[in-house]
Parts: C-alpha cells; sequence; structure tokens
C-alpha cells in the first residue's frame, strides 16, 4: 500500500493484487476506461467502484460503471468537457459518451455525526474525504470494493472479498445505526441477497428484523423504486418472500397485504418464481405485467357462473386502482394492470360468446392478457377447456403470440408516470416517456 493512497489508515485495507483477482480491463467499458485514464494521466486518483467491482469479482457482466476519484466536482467539469454536474443531497459529475453517461463522484467522508436529537437520519453527503473514508460510508461490504486504475490491484476496505466468497450481504459498521441513518438500506439488504442468492449476515438481519418499521420514515421515491429493483430482477420471488419474512411488505403496502392475504401472498410469491424460471430461459415480461401480478389474488373469488362481468369488472377496477394509489405506483402502471385484470375476467367470462373471443384475440390487450393468464393461473386444470377456445380463435391469427419483451426490462420504474403523473407522491418530476404498450380500452359494452 502507497503512503499517499490513505494515509491514515491503521490497520490497513487489503490490497488484491492483479495476478490474484479475476478483474481484466477487457471487462470494463471503454468509455469508463477513458475517463479513468484521464483523471490519472491528470494526476489524480481514479478506482472504478460500488457494484461494477463487485459483479466482476463475481464474473457478472455490471449493469453500470461508476467512477470515483480525488478530484472535485469542479475539477470535473474542468477536465471533462463532455460532462454535467447533477444531484444535490449527493453531487456527482456525469462524463457523457452519447446516449451513456458515467457516474463519477468524488470521495466523501463518514456521514455526519448524528445531530443532537439523537436522529441518525443523513441527508446531506457532500463532505469530501479519502479513499478510507468513502469506503466506510458505503452501505454492505460486498459494494464497498475499489478497482484502482494506477496498478489495477482491487482495495478492499471492509472484508468484501471475503464476502462475496462467503455470498453474505453484511452491512458496514453497526447495522443497527447504518439503517437508521438510511432505512433504504434494509430493502437493499433484501435486493441483492435475492438478486445474488446471498444470506443476509447475521448481525444485518437481526437488525432488519428490528427496526423494518423504519423504512416508513424513507422518502417514498427511493423505496418504490427499490422495490420495483427486487420485483425485476432475478430471483424477484425470493426478494419478495425476505420482503413478506421481514414485515417489509406490511409495513409499506398493509392494505395491499390484507387484501390479497395471506394466500394471495403465496399466489403472486408462484407467479413470479414462474416469471424468474421464464426469465431463465430468456423469456421476459415487461414491468407492467410484472406489477400486473401483484393483484391477481383479487380474482380469487369471482364465479363466472354467477357473477355479471360488469359489476366484478368494477369492482377488481375500484380495488386496483385504491391499492396502486396507495402503494405509489405510477398511473400509467396502474392503468395497464386494470386493464390486464379486465382481461382476466373477459378469459374467464366470455369462453362461451364467439364473437367476443374472436374480436378480443384481435385487439392489442389479447396478447399480454394471455401472458398473464398462463403466468397466473395457467397450472389450474379447471381451465383448460377456457384455455383451448381461446387459444384455437387466437391461432386464426398469423402472428406469433407477443406479450414477452426481448431483454429484462430495465425501465426506470418513473418514467412510468406520463403526462399525468400518479401515485400518492405525483409531484416528483420526471419524463413522458411513453411507456412501450398503447393504451386500448378493453370493450365491455353490451352486445
Ligand atoms: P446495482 O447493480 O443495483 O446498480 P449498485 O451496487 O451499483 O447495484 P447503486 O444503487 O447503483 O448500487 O449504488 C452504487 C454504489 O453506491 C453502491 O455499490 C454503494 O457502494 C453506494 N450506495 C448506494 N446506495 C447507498 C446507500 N443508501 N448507502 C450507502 N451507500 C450506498
Ligand atoms: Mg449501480
Amino acid at each position: 500500500m502507497s503512503a499517499d493512497r490513505a494515509p491514515d489508515v491503521q490497520h490497513g485495507p487489503t490490497i488484491i493484487a492483479r495476478p490474484d483477482h479475476s478483474i481484466s480491463r477487457q471487462d470494463v467499458d471503454k468509455d469508463t476506461l477513458r475517463v479513468l485514464y484521464r483523471l490519472k494521466d491528470a494526476g489524480y486518483e481514479a478506482y472504478l467502484v460500488g457494484g461494477a467491482v463487485r459483479d466482476l469479482l463475481m464474473g457478472r457482466r455490471p449493469k453500470d460503471f461508476d467512477v470515483a476519484t480525488d478530484a472535485r466536482p469542479r475539477e470535473l467539469r474542468r477536465l471533462f468537457k463532455n460532462s454535467r454536474e447533477v444531484g444535490k443531497r449527493f453531487r456527482l459529475v456525469h462524463v457523457f459518451f452519447g446516449p451513456k453517461n458515467i457516474e463519477v463522484a468524488t470521495l466523501r467522508s463518514a456521514a455526519e455525526a448524528p445531530s443532537a436529537d439523537g436522529d441518525l437520519y443523513v441527508d446531506s453527503d457532500n463532505e469530501w474525504g479519502n479513499l478510507e473514508s468513502d469506503a466506510f460510508r458505503r452501505d454492505f461490504t460486498i459494494n464497498a470494493l475499489y478497482y484502482d486504475i494506477r496498478d489495477f490491484a482491487v482495495i478492499d476496505y471492509c472484508g468484501g472479498v471475503a464476502d462475496i466468497h462467503a455470498g453474505l450481504v453484511r452491512a458496514i459498521g453497526d447495522p443497527r445505526v447504518r439503517f437508521q441513518e438510511d432505512p433504504v438500506r434494509m430493502l437493499r439488504a433484501i435486493k441483492f441477497a435475492a438478486r445474488f442468492g446471498y444470506t443476509i449476515e447475521e448481525k444485518t438481519a437481526a437488525a432488519i428484523a428490528e427496526l423494518h418499521g423504519d423504512v416508513l420514515k424513507a422518502n417514498r421515491h427511493r423505496v418504490t423504486e427499490e422495490f420495483f429493483r427486487i420485483l425485476t430482477q432475478a430471483n424477484r420471488a425470493e426478494g419478495i418472500r425476505l420482503l413478506a419474512k421481514f414485515n417489509l411488505l406490511a409495513d409499506l403496502y398493509p392494505d395491499w397485504v390484507r387484501a390479497i392475504g395471506p394466500a394471495g401472498l403465496d399466489q403472486v410469491i408462484e407467479f413470479l418464481d414462474r416469471v424468474d424460471e421464464d426469465a431463465e430461459q430468456e423469456r421476459w415480461y415487461s414491468i407492467e405485467l410484472v406489477a400486473a401480478g401483484l393483484f391477481v389474488p383479487l380474482l380469487d373469488t369471482v364465479d363466472p357462473g354467477r357473477d355479471q362481468f360488469n359489476r366484478v369488472a368494477a369492482r377488481v377496477t375500484g380495488e386496483v386502482r385504491q391499492l396502486g394509489v396507495d402503494m405509489d405506483l405510477p398511473k400509467r402502471l396502474i392503468n395497464t394492470a386494470v386493464e390486464l385484470l379486465r382481461g382476466q375476467l373477459y378469459l374467464l367470462f366470455f369462453t362461451h360468446r364467439e364473437n367476443r373471443v374472436s374480436r378480443f384475440v384481435e385487439s392489442p390487450w389479447f396478447d399480454p392478457t394471455w401472458r398473464l393468464h398462463l403466468l397466473a393461473f395457467g397450472g389450474i386444470a379447471e381451465l383448460a377447456p377456457l384455455r383451448t377456445t381461446w387459444l384455437a380463435y387466437r391461432k386464426r391469427i398469423s402472428r406469433p403470440i407477443g406479450g414477452t419483451v426481448n431483454s429484462p426490462d430495465r425501465r426506470d420504474i418513473f418514467s412510468f408516470r406520463g403526462r399525468t403523473g400518479g401515485g400518492r407522491h405525483a409531484d416528483r418530476g420526471g419524463s413522458d416517456d411513453d411507456g412501450e404498450w398503447a393504451e386500448p380500452e378493453l370493450v365491455d359494452d353490451g352486445e
């Protein structure tokens, strides 16, 4: 370890030299390498940091590459013409390469000292620091690894490499303090544990079990974002199981948990298991379709032999809208869930109405409705005749059944809000991105 790297380290970090780890520059994004070298050549420290180092050590392809440096934001703006400063709570510089941007963060100091009233919540995090302080303010040991562009070594202050080998998600420092500082970290612990099939280390898990209720103090925008990350990554069923196990689902979404009941939760988890299995076969669904699956247990009490379509549809629609707003889901997502649940009712109620069947299979809603049906109810043998009928009509149309997407759907959940905003916190601002489907209305007029 060179003295200038971390002058005040007592025990010192573990340094894993290039021959002793698996990260190769070939696996690092070219533009990120360019940023790293530009910083180094200008005399600054420059590291690849966070999720990218973690993923590369695990042999996974990183989603994005973040850079840390001792250069200050103003120096970064001077060094990179193609850059912009972003963020208030957390000032960063984005360096642009076409549509892509690389996040460059200046090394931070530790979190601020707790305020006098004992509230540990940290809402400003811009005190500059060195590599050591930057490592210790990060959330989990596996996320606090640095790849040094000077000598290609991996620098590990917190035992992250050992935890990768052990498959552990471990909070850095005292987990109780770290979760009180930022309760969203509890959701992040579950996100990483589910995604990698890791175990949440004992003290970290005990702190979540104790402090889960604090999640309500967190910014709902960040909570929704993490919830959807869990719902759209690999092993989403396990993610929801963990959220339920630590009571976080009941904290965050009490009305939904009550409305679907314990059996409904099992049903949702089975649905997500199927989504997971399909993803392993490289068959992916949109976020809209996965989110609609959260509400399928609301159909459990429906009896097509006795109920009236219009009345049931009105009830389910109302419930989904109310729950969706309570859950802070973007309006566009709620609208799609409503249509897809109505679609389920359509399949149930109108199997014997030939002109409705032949009309609905032509509608743009049919294919996603069909996919949702298979994922949620495909295992129910009594519905096999229903499926045979609908499929027979659908097969008359030459184009293959859609309702899947070409790659894992990684769209930012807040790009779904559209012009009308959504959820209880509709004032967050955001883009007018047009989701992926048009929004036709399902016809339910009489004939
Ligand atoms: P992903 O693959 O999901 O992007 P990631 O580890 O890159 O995972 P990000 O949310 O992109 O996660 O954050 C980048 C890094 O910033 C993390 O690896 C971690 O070191 C740090 N970080 C993010 N959120 C927090 C937080 N709430 N508290 C402390 N450190 C955080
Ligand atoms: Mg990341």
